[in-house]
């Protein structure tokens, strides 16, 4: 059994004494054990690299998860399976986050099959097909990765508010939270791949806006900085970040993220373990973003 914390466990021992320590033992004929806060979850390009680490850890805590996807249906069915595994449950959904469409229509499935939202996970993104110079780099690539990084997120996240707007509060007051998966990109200047790294900046100003707009509703909103995270997007540059992280020691930890490492904190965010913060930025990244003599 998991014991409640803050407001309600200093109501409940205020009011009664020796006996509302008993009480804040959640009954398990109650509340099923291992549920948290945050019980149901969409998590965007949830099949594959750190979306997929998300959900596997959110299943970890007992929590339901809409499995979002573009186009690997057999990579979100294994996600599933996974989810499953850990101990939670869900369902894979197909929509491109760029298309507006699409993002209604994966509001209205979620909340349809669960009923409610508790966390947004705005995860899904690309990097460019090819990093070229600032010099060089087209607006093709730089539309493609407005579209699905920052303009997508932007949206959703606006529609997702607005369900959880409708939604009941919680015994803290809470009706939801917002996650979003930005980048060291986001202050890192990679002259090979602006395009990426003007958008990610654009996720963490996404984040302080929301965070203060939705702040007064209940719904707290943060965003998640990776560092290097040994997904299928940084397969191509294996080697170099090989010899940056391992031989180089670019970052003081010197290991390759694991997806898992985002997931853990997602997870503590959907466990509620930040109830005063909101637009807060949490690196996971080895301790990449310190400045270093
Ligand atoms: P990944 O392994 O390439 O996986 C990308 C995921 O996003 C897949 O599930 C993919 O679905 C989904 N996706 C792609 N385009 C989509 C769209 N238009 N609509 C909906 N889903 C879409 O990437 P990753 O490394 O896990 O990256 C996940 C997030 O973390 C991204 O936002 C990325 O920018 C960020 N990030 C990554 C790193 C890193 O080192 N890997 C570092 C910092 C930040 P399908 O399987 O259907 O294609």
């Amino acid at each position: 059994m998991r014991t409640i914390g803050s407001f309600r466990e200093f109501w409940y021992r205020s009011y009664f004494g020796w006996f509302g320590g008993f009480l804040l033992e959640e009954p398990p004929w109650l509340v099923l054990d291992g549920l948290m806060p945050a019980q149901f979850a969409l998590v965007t390009g949830a099949s594959r690299g750190i979306g997929r680490g998300i959900a596997v850890e959110l299943a970890r805590a007992g929590c339901r998860v809409a499995i979002n996807y573009a186009g690997n249906a057999e990579a979100a069915a294994e996600s599933l399976r996974l989810v499953q595994a850990a101990g939670g449950d869900g369902f894979t959904v197909q929509g491109d986050v760029a298309v507006a469409a699409d993002r209604a229509r994966l509001v209205a499935e979620t909340a349809a099959k669960f009923g409610r939202i508790d966390l947004l996970v705005n995860n899904a993104g690309v990097g460019p097909h090819v990093r070229a110079d600032l010099l060089e780099a087209g607006e093709e690539s730089f539309d493609r990765l407005y579209a699905i990084n920052l303009k997508g997120p932007y949206f959703l996240t606006q529609l997702v508010a607005r369900q959880m707007l409708k939604q009941e509060p919680d015994a803290e007051g809470f009706r939801g939270r917002i996650v979003s998966i930005s980048s060291i990109s986001a202050y890192t200047a990679s002259v090979n791949r602006g395009d990426y790294c003007v958008v990610k900046a654009g996720l963490s100003m996404m984040t302080k806006l929301f965070a203060d707009r939705l702040a007064p509703d209940g719904i707290n909103v943060y965003e998640i900085r990776p560092g290097v995270i040994a997904t299928d997007m940084t397969g191509g540059v294996k080697e170099k970040y090989d010899k940056l992280i391992l031989e180089q020691g670019i970052t003081p930890i010197r290991r390759w993220g694991q997806p898992e490492d985002v997931g853990r904190a997602v997870r503590a965010i959907a466990e509620d373990r930040f109830p005063f913060s909101t637009g807060a930025v949490f690196d996971v990244d080895g301790g990449f973003h310190l400045h270093r003599l």
